[in-house]
Formats: structure tokens, sequence, C-alpha cells
């Protein structure tokens, strides 16, 4: 009997995936039978790792080394995953930097780094991974936004205008690419105990991030990886332009 998530059969690019909610994100869509790319920047060794477990599931998986604000390198990674699967179904836009910089502190390197990354990278996948999608009938694009784009975040305001553009591009694209059988859409975690959060996390704001959090935790990675598996699902076929907030009830305190 088919299971009722199964991804079986179907390609996944997944950005940022050799940790934290990328990694949890390629574990998940490998249980539920995706071959992967699993993309890294710099830790080859933990990118096959992720590797090794996901193959566990009797699926193929390739891993990929590129920097995401590269339009080059965008471009090289998704030719390559045509080549090597001859199609792909899922595009998931993971990749991000969230660093500390009061607006009278941040350098124009700094501002670019975090647009490049968060911002541009999506654009540069996206463009081309549409037109594959066309061509093969459908497809379905998952952007990681965050809360601090829907709320902003102070200090790190920079980021937080990527993640609110990551929302409106979403919204954009769904609509100029619905009657393409691509749907768009978007997971806007909170709090996640990622290697990017953790020393937040343990830190001395442990105590004022917990408190508005109604559920009172941060959220694992996998917990993360559950909403972008659903999107990605046959459950979700009728949903596109969406935000999903995973976030333990925060943005409602924010
Ligand atoms: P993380 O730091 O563990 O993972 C980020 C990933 O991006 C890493 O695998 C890193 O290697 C990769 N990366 C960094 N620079 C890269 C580059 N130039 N090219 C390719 N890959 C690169 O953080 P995470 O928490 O897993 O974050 C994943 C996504 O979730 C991000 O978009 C982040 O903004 C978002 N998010 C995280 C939280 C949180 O609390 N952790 C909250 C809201 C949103």
């Amino acid at each position: 009997m088919k299971n009722l998530i199964d991804l079986k059969g179907k390609v996944t690019l997944i950005t940022g995936a050799s940790r934290g909610i990328g990694k949890a994100t390629a574990l998940l869509f490998a249980r539920a039978g995706s071959d992967l790319v699993i993309n890294y920047f710099r830790n080859r060794k933990e990118a096959e790792k992720v590797a090794s477990i996901a193959k566990t599931r009797d699926v193929q998986v390739e891993i990929y080394k590129a920097d995401v604000s590269s339009k080059s390198q965008c471009e090289k990674m998704v030719d390559f995953t045509f080549k090597k699967f001859g199609k792909i179904d899922i595009l998931v836009n993971n990749t991000g930097i969230w660093k500390y910089a009061p607006i009278d502190k941040m350098t124009v390197s700094q501002l670019k780094e975090t647009l490049s990354l968060n911002l541009e990278s999506i654009f540069y996948l996206t463009a081309k991974v549409v037109p594959l999608m066309k061509k093969q009938g459908g497809g379905n694009i998952i952007n990681i936004s965050s809360t601090a784009g829907q709320r902003g975040e102070a200090y790190h305001s920079h980021y937080a205008a990527t993640k609110g553009a990551i929302i409106s591009l979403t919204k954009s694209l769904s609509t100029e690419l619905a009657s393409y059988n691509i749907r768009v859409n978007c997971v806007a975690p909170g709090w996640v105990d990622t290697d990017m959060s953790h020393s937040s996390l343990i830190g001395k704001d442990r105590k004022w991030i917990l408190d508005q959090i109604p559920l009172k935790r941060a959220a694992e990675p996998e917990e993360i990886a559950g909403a972008i598996l659903f999107l990605a699902s046959d459950l979700a076929t009728f949903i596109t332009g969406e935000i999903i907030n995973v976030n333990g009830g925060a943005v409602l305190c924010g």
C-alpha cells in the first residue's frame, strides 16, 4: 500500500543541507523516498555523513559543493542535478546566515553578504529550475523564511529584510507559476535549535527568548522539516503562495 506521504521517484535539491534544518529535511525526504542532491558549502564530511544516512533509505543521493551566493555556482548545481537525475521535482531554498549588525555599525560588505546569500541565491536557483519544471509539467519550490520576516528583528535588520522579501517573493512566484503546475510555498520558523542559534539559546537571552514562545521551547530542526515535507507532498496539492509558521505560537507574542 502507498504511504500517505510518498516521494518515491521524486528528485529534491536542498541547499545548506549538511546541518541544521537542511540536514533534517534531507533525512526526512529520504525517509519519504525522495532522491536527493544535498548542497553544502564548506563541510564536505558532514554532507557525506548526511548522504550516507539518507542512502540507508534506499534512495539515490548526491552531494554537491556550491556557494549559493554565486549565480554561476547555483546554475552549475541545477545542471548537475538535471544531468544526474533527468529532472528536478522539488527545490528547497534553505540556506541562510544570521549575523548581528546594529544599523549604524553595519558595513556594506555585511549587508551585501546577507542579501546575496539569503535572498539572491533564491532568485538564482529558482530562475534556473523554473524552465526545467515548466518542461516537465510541474514542480514544487519551498523557501525558508523566518518570524523575523514578519515582525522584524532588532540588530538583524538585514536578515529580517531578506526574510520579509522571501515571503513576498513566494507570493509573487506562486501566482506567476501556478498555471505551470509549479507550487511555491514558504516555511517561516521561529527559534530552532541549530548551529545558527544555539549560542543565543543557551546564553544570557535564553529566558527572554523562551518567554516569547507560548510553547516555552525552541523547535528541533525535524519539526521544521515536517512542515517542508507536508508542503512538498500530495497532501498539499491545493496549497500555493502560503506561509506556514512553525514557531510555537511566537509570532502572536512578538
Ligand atoms: P545553520 O547555520 O545550521 O544552516 C545553514 C546552512 O547554510 C549550513 O548548512 C551552511 O553550511 C549553509 N551555508 C552557509 N553559507 C552558505 C553558502 N555560501 N552556500 C551554501 N550553503 C551555505 O542554520 P539553520 O538554523 O539550519 O538555518 C536554515 C534556514 O532556517 C536559514 O534560512 C535560516 O535563516 C532559517 N531559520 C533558522 C532559524 C533558527 O532559529 N535556527 C529561525 C528562523 C529561520
